[in-house]
């Protein structure tokens, strides 16, 4: 039983806990014996907090005992290591934040604690959620548990490994420009980037503010929806939180997609797609018509220029996000001869490489002689980005298309070339330029064995639609598997 308990998703172990067939205590030993035995070979973890894990999941027993558990009350949960979590080391994968140990929960976190959920640790990822494959921590690259020579996708590269791995039932991701996405596509899992708004930002260490967002990693959809709901609603300490009524997408999820509309825009099946993944993608589509979805094709014009503003846009905020590592709060400090020094000595040792490359990059799309040309011109591409959204969404009610043109690729592949990676973002990005929901999740296999992903989309604040779909496709096929580690 002990051993059988990591394969269980979420909604599964919570009804083996409300019976009384097994501990939380018990739950929560087995996934960290898992972590002791396989995160050697996948570096998810940066921290492992074994002894809260513990004394939370003792204190889930005794609520469940008492009958007030909530759904992920007693749940082991991962946390991608730019949550803020009070008195855990919270690093951002950066030497910068090596020693930081947050006085607070940020309010995802919070909200989680508060349902009773257990948190086994924090997860690896990209240095300050830059990059996309998870080369770019400062603590060692993740491997992808399908083939240890490839990368997990990034910038959650450890939330989607050690869900993939069995180490964790459920991880918590960030999306910025792909980044619960796209790992979740290589890993073979379930993400979920939510609408803009929908899930507060407080205590997310920003990377691009008017982009981030906080999602789940799951192993199946029920398993996000039911994290979604526990996760997003008003936060009066994000002011870009809006003000919505607590939902119940996990409620919502079998309602059927009889009359759903779905658009396949012409503008992500393009060259250069590999073939194995349109067959996939394509052959998603058709099932999602047998089941009585509407197919139509549609228009996503501006698509060719997303990268572009998307590296302005990020880099510049970036830039200005990442002015507060001033050695003077949080930051390992390295002493320099005046204050500048210092300044000038600890960031050039805290920061990676591609994080200074990301901020001179901001920095100088942000400089007076250059703002026009760089930054007020990205942010009015990206106003017709999402027109392009807004027409197709006229239309139909979810786009589907690959979450990426590749799957997973090898370690080093790509790291020479920033421009290569930036560009494997392509399809995941415009999205986040637009504020809107989307989703990846398994669709089937290349012929070396590698997960492909499904991208799902919908209009502003539409998870419900996105996740009936995702449900549906998922209840009528068979591609979410487990990699034999
Ligand atoms: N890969 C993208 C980047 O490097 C997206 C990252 C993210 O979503 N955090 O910026």
């Amino acid at each position: 039983m002990k051993s059988e308990l990591i394969l269980k998703k979420g909604h599964e172990l919570r009804a083996l806990l409300d019976s009384g067939e097994v501990s939380s205590v018990e739950v929560t030993q087995a996934f960290l014996d898992r972590i002791d035995a396989v995160d050697g070979k996948i570096n998810a973890f940066l921290t492992v907090t074994a002894d809260l894990a513990l004394e939370q999941a003792a204190a889930a027993d005794k609520r469940i005992k008492e009958g007030h558990a909530s759904p992920l009350t007693g749940i082991p949960v991962g946390l991608k290591d730019l949550l803020v979590t009070k008195g855990v080391r919270t690093t951002c994968a950066s030497k910068i934040l090596e020693n930081f140990i947050p006085p607070y929960d940020g309010t995802v976190v919070a909200k989680l604690r508060e349902a009773g959920a257990v948190f086994t640790g924090k997860l690896n990822m990209d240095e300050f959620a830059m990059g996309s494959s998870n080369e770019n921590s400062a603590f060692g690259a993740v491997k992808n548990p399908w083939d240890l020579d490839r990368v997990p996708g990034g910038s959650s590269g450890g939330s989607a490994a050690s869900v993939a791995a069995l180490e964790v039932p459920i991880a918590l991701g960030s999306d910025t420009g792909g980044s619960i996405r796209e790992p979740a596509s290589f890993c073979g899992i379930v993400g979920v980037k939510p609408t803009y708004g929908r899930v507060s930002r407080y205590g997310l260490i920003a990377f691009a503010s008017s982009l981030d967002q906080i999602g789940p990693m799951t192993r199946d959809v029920k398993d996000a929806a039911l994290v979604l709901d526990g996760i997003c609603g008003h936060d009066p300490k994000d002011s870009t939180s809006v003000l919505k009524e607590s939902t119940d997408f996990a409620g919502a999820l079998s309602s059927g997609i009889r009359g759903v509309r779905i658009g396949v825009p012409k503008e992500y099946f393009v060259e250069g797609l590999d073939p194995e993944i349109e067959r996939a993608v394509k052959g998603a589509i058709s099932k999602l018509e047998e089941l009585g979805a509407e197919v139509k094709e549609v228009s996503l014009p501006h698509t060719e220029y997303a990268v572009a503003v998307y590296y302005l846009l990020a880099t510049a905020e970036a830039s200005s996000n990442l002015a507060r590592f001033d050695s003077v709060r949080y930051t390992t400090r390295v002493d320099g001869s005046d204050l500048i020094d210092t300044y000038k000595k600890t960031r050039a040792a805290g920061f990676g490489e591609e994080v200074k490359r990301r901020i001179m990059l901001g920095t100088y799309a942000l400089s007076a002689g250059y703002y026009d040309a760089y930054y007020r011109r990205a942010q009015r591409v990206r106003t017709l980005i999402a027109r392009d959204f807004d027409e197709a969404f006229k239309e139909v009610d979810v786009i589907c298309s690959p979450t990426v043109a590749s799957v997973a690729f090898k370690h080093g592949d790509k790291t020479s070339d920033p421009l290569e990676m930036y560009l494997s973002d392509i399809f995941t990005i415009p999205l986040n330029l637009a504020g809107l929901p989307g989703l990846s999740m398994p669709c089937g296999f290349s012929s070396d064995g590698m997960p492909i992903g499904l991208q799902m989309m919908a209009g502003p604040f539409r998870e419900e639609v996105l996740l009936k779909t995702a449900y549906a496709f998922e209840e009528a096929t068979d591609f979410s598997r487990v990699p034999g580690l």
